[in-house]
């Protein structure tokens, strides 16, 4: 019963395949492997965008961070949610990787920005003349740290107000496949018909070993990414082994597939939980990822049964058995059903 995060879960079997297969004779390095040029041309259909300069990279952080610099200058700062991946879960690459840019963090429900906070933001930057930061660019994750999906209306808000400064968007797409199922929407719908450009497409939390895709919508950054990828230590010698991870995520639409699964796993486990009368979910499940609010009595029960999922915010061993404390639960694509009812069962003596 594994519900920690969409990262503790396996690599796709085709993917594991495909890196076998891929592991025969020889290929030239640092991105220049026949497999890199059927992954960007499949990305540009995928994003009906045939000039986007498309790259792949081993982690998330690296994706986000090289981006934000090839959008940003050090004197800048990036406007961002204040619970974003940026923000708390990079350890400051970000800001490692730009020179110094900043962040000016933006409070909103649910992981999205308040578009007029946003605005208020943006607009009290650039007061100060020289000695104050300059405004840089604007960063949204999709969906975001607290399971939401931006609906395509939200997202132009956001991206409206960046071009009403002159300010460049990037989405972080971690979990880029659980939103776009979940809009029913095209890719191209979601990301650059919105506004945004440029975007971390996810693929390690959905099935692979470790690829993160960098698309840049307009391909005048391509050189400077290229330039601080290798600087950045990002750029990958045997890097047919992202090629073909990349590949077999996109063949046959797995990348899709494997997102309806994770999603679907989720909305089975967060359904089972509101029907106990004491568990409160903080928001409707959209992706494959929720937060609940569960009884201390209940999470000693998951525990002692081995459950994994993180204890968010909270003791386990505070003295008032039903004080409420919150836990974050993640499906990944493999979540078996049975593992799902198999946790239900452990509550089903509180269900009515
Ligand atoms: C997991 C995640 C990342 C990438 O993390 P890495 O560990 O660097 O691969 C980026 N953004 C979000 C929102 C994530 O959840």
């Amino acid at each position: 019963m594994h519900f920690a995060s969409d990262n503790t879960g396996p690599v796709h079997p085709k993917v594991m395949e495909a890196l076998v297969k891929a592991n025969e004779g020889y290929a030239m390095p640092y991105g220049a492997d026949p497999g890199m040029v059927r992954v960007t041309q499949t990305l540009r259909d995928i994003f009906e965008a045939p000039e986007a300069a498309v790259y792949l990279v081993p982690l998330g952080t690296a994706a986000n961070s090289l981006i934000l610099a090839c959008l940003s200058q050090p004197w800048e700062t990036i406007f961002c949610h204040k619970t974003s991946h940026i923000q708390e879960d990079e350890c400051n690459a970000p800001e490692f990787y730009t020179g110094g840019t900043k962040l000016t963090l933006i409070d909103g429900a649910a992981g999205k920005m308040d578009p007029g906070a946003l605005r208020s933001a943006i607009a009290a930057e650039e007061g100060r003349g020289v000695h104050g930061p300059q405004r840089g660019p604007i960063s949204i994750t999709q969906a975001t740290e607290k399971g939401a999906v931006h609906s395509l209306d939200e997202i132009r808000a956001i991206t409206d107000i960046a071009r009403s400064f002159g300010l460049k968007t990037h989405m972080d797409g971690a979990r880029f496949a659980n939103a776009l199922v979940h809009l029913g929407c095209s890719p191209a719908e979601m990301t650059w018909k919105a506004g945004i450009d440029a975007v971390s497409f996810g693929g390690t939390k959905n099935g692979l070993m470790g690829v993160e895709a960098v698309v840049f919508f307009d391909p005048s950054h391509a050189w400077e990414f290229e330039l601080r990828r290798k600087r950045g230590a990002q750029l990958i010698s045997k890097h047919r082994y992202l090629s073909a991870q990349m590949e077999a995520y996109l063949t046959g639409d797995l990348w899709l597939d494997l997102a309806r699964r994770a999603n679907a796993a989720a909305k089975r486990l967060s359904e089972g939980l509101s029907a106990v009368p004491d568990i409160r979910l903080h928001h409707e499940v959209q992706a494959n990822l929720f937060f609940a609010d569960l009884p201390r009595r209940l999470h000693r029960r998951l525990h002692e049964a081995g459950v994994e999922y993180y204890l968010w915010e909270g003791d386990l061993d505070g003295p008032d058995p039903d004080e409420p404390l919150t836990a974050r639960f993640v499906a990944d694509w493999s979540a078996a059903e049975s593992d799902t009812d198999a946790l239900l069962a452990l509550l089903a003596p509180e269900t009515v």
